[in-house]
């Protein structure tokens, strides 16, 4: 038998099994990463992820995702895409159609339009039901960190607010201690029997980020990298960090030394102890024989894995790293 490996962060659970699936049968890692978090996308129950994910500022679901193939290091991601349920596919089109690898805000949805995907501001009934417990989780929350009455208002809406608000409380501050608790994103990497590699991530970003913004997960060598020769790595947490410290590229380039990918994940993530800034990130990587690690400086997470040899969907824990120098 042929050898395989899939892994997949806490939100990707059981729709690792439809990975799994397809890589049994001789399928692509390609096809089994997109197939993956494209359930996670539909999940109403994943809040950080898909079309009923955390809103920004105002009020609007602004999704990233992208995608890499070992081989050929060939990439695809979209940032800031609105009114498409499925923007890992999109930037899967990006990688196969054009000859660019990131598409953002218009440009993208314009692009998705253009090759027959279809826009919607449809959410089911329970996605409805489900989106609504989340925002008023989200406001017990905002109501414990103190915001300002006007954000909650949205008078960001307001450009003579915006920079008055920026001026008047600590947005950084504040920004940053609501990402450490309220974020998400799915990450898929898949060997396949033919040995290729695959590496997928969707997220609908930080809850509550400024319109426009783009975090880690479109950001290829950020939250998103993959190089058949030596393996792959993808992120989720407090994006910024992960895009300051090229961290995917980091620990990919740490398995290019021999290392395992414990050993890999374990050293870029320490990197973060350099930035002099609070944050929570998880390192999710798979070595190019199909060995998988997820490394955290939060406590709390859990990654999933299935093999050729062990085909049953297992959780795994996080390895936990306490970094010198955490704030
Ligand atoms: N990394 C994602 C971002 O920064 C979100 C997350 O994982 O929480 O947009």
């Amino acid at each position: 038998m042929k050898h395989w490996a899939i892994c997949g962060t806490r939100n990707a659970g059981k729709y690792l099994e439809i990975g799994r699936n397809i890589l049994e049968e001789g399928g692509s890692a390609v096809d089994a990463v997109e197939a993956v978090i494209k359930e996670v996308e539909d999940n109403p129950l994943d809040w950080s992820v898909g079309y009923n994910g955390f809103p920004n500022l105002l009020g609007e679901v602004e999704l990233d995702a992208s995608i890499m193939i070992g081989s050929t290091r060939a990439a695809g991601a979209v940032a800031g895409i609105k009114h498409y349920r499925h923007p890992i596919s999109i930037a899967r089109k990006v990688m196969e159609l054009t000859p660019h690898v990131l598409l953002v805000g218009e440009g993208a949805e314009r692009f998705a339009q253009a090759i027959g995907f279809s826009p919607t501001d449809q959410l089911y009934d329970e996605e409805v039901k489900i989106y609504h417990q989340n925002i008023m989780k989200g406001k017990k929350m905002l109501d414990g960190l103190k915001v300002p009455q006007e954000i909650e208002q949205l008078a960001w809406r307001y450009d003579k607010y915006i920079k008055e608000q920026l001026a008047s409380f600590d947005y950084r501050g504040w920004y940053l201690k609501l990402s450490e608790e309220y974020h998400g994103t799915v990450n898929v990497i898949a060997l396949d029997t033919s040995g290729e590699l695959c590496s997928g991530v969707s997220t609908s970003g930080l809850a509550l980020k400024f319109p426009g913004r783009a975090g880690d997960s479109p950001v290829i060598g950020a939250g998103n990298y993959c190089d058949r020769r030596y393996g792959a790595a993808a992120c989720v947490g407090t994006g910024e960090l992960a895009i300051r410290l090229g961290l995917a590229r980091l620990v990919v380039a740490y398995l290019s030394m021999g290392m395992s990918p414990l050993d890999a994940a374990r050293k870029g993530l320490q990197e973060l102890s350099l930035l002099e800034t609070s944050g929570v990130l998880q390192v999710l990587t798979m070595d190019a024989r199909g060995q998988c690690a997820a490394v955290s400086n939060s406590s709390t997470l859990h990654y999933y894995v299935a093999t050729s040899e062990e085909p049953m969907v297992v959780k795994k824990e996080t390895y936990h790293v306490k970094l010198i120098n955490d704030h």
